[in-house]
């Protein structure tokens, strides 16, 4: 598992290959770590966003990163939460799924990921946790490709419940 890594912070400040945005479908800004994305990025982030169509739930596309200190941004649109019932934690793993193998397509090694759906779409934390981590760690297993991936958390109850699974897979 020392191919995954916590990081509690901004993810706008990670000197990755590549940090995950958390968007929405119109791929046109938002609040959240969107928000933060952009703020940091510049305007030109918008205008490239403009260009893809936005994105469907689950899936990923790539744009430069501008201003930020990494190289790429990969905007993924996790799903709204309605309960769980209406595939909502097969999309969540998709989001992951989708950004992972985005960025080996474009050679990335070091990827950092926000803890998707869980700010104002309200995807259970301790669910989206669990998803999230066996989604990367399934991944990693199968395929040497990446260096680093590190869940860069920023709430301290997303902490904690990150710490807690990851310290238990060892
Ligand atoms: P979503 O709409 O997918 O729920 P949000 O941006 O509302 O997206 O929240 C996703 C997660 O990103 C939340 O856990 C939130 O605490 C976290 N977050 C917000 N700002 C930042 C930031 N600058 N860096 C990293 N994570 C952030």
């Amino acid at each position: 598992m020392n191919r995954i890594q916590l990081y509690q912070g901004d993810i706008t400040e990670m000197h990755v290959d590549a940090i995950v945005n958390a968007a929405n479908k119109s791929l046109l800004g938002g609040g959240g770590v969107d928000g933060a994305i952009h703020r940091v990025a510049g305007p030109k982030l918008l205008e490239e966003c403009k260009k893809l169509n936005g994105c469907e739930t689950g899936q990923a596309k790539i744009t430069l990163a501008y201003r930020l200190p990494c190289r790429f941004v990969i905007h993924t649109v996790g799903p709204v939460w309605h309960g769980g019932q209406i595939g909502e934690p097969a999309q969540l793993a998709s989001a992951y799924q989708s950004s992972l193998q985005l960025a080996k397509k474009h050679q990335l090694k070091t990827v950092a990921f926000p803890n998707i759906s869980t700010g104002v779409y309200a995807f259970p934390k301790q669910q989206a946790a669990e998803i999230a981590i066996s989604t990367v760690h399934n991944f990693l297993e199968t395929d040497d490709w990446f260096e680093e991936i590190t869940f860069c958390v920023y709430d301290d109850e997303n902490y904690g419940i990150y710490e807690e699974i990851l310290n238990q897979d060892g």
